[in-house]
């Protein structure tokens, strides 16, 4: 039996004509990449959507696991650092200062504790997903977790 979840993965490849929503790459493997909305004043995440993307921008778009699993020898760091310069037309430089904007953003929001909101889409999260009223009390290291749960 298909998953909810798996329903609206399949929903999403179609939505974006089974292209990355990235860099339009056809032919590849895709995966559904959540999208989410931080309100960095009341620390409330919420998600407000789903993308379809390319093995190489997914990996950009987590670019911190990317670095773990480079330094792991499951990478090459190089190859996704040539495809961000290369969808977004830029040097390496331009890269670099793009990763340590976000990094620190990533450090600075790890201060908080955040809530949650996955209301418009908690029909499609697993059912053993622990959560009330639609929003999980967490830090992002939890929702981190909760993404690599979905199959
Ligand atoms: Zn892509």
């Amino acid at each position: 039996m298909k998953s909810k979840w798996d329903v609206l993965r399949r929903e999403v490849y179609k939505q974006y004509e089974y292209k990355c929503g990235v860099c339009e790459k056809t032919d590849t493997r895709l995966s559904c990449h959540e999208i989410w909305d931080y309100n960095d004043t009341e620390h409330i995440q919420t998600l407000t959507g789903f993308i379809a993307l390319c093995d190489l921008c997914h990996h950009c778009k987590h670019l911190g696991l990317a670095g773990i699993l480079a330094r792991q020898g499951k990478l090459d760091i190089e190859t996704v650092i040539n495809h961000y310069r290369e969808v977004n037309n830029c040097t390496l430089l331009e890269f670099q200062a793009d990763r340590d904007i976000v990094f620190r953003q990533w450090e600075e929001r790890n201060k908080y504790e955040w809530v949650c909101d996955i209301s418009k889409y908690i029909a499609y999260l697993p059912t053993t997903t622990k959560f009330t009223n639609g929003r999980i009390v967490g830090t992002r290291r939890l929702v981190d977790n909760i993404e690599s749960t979905l199959p």
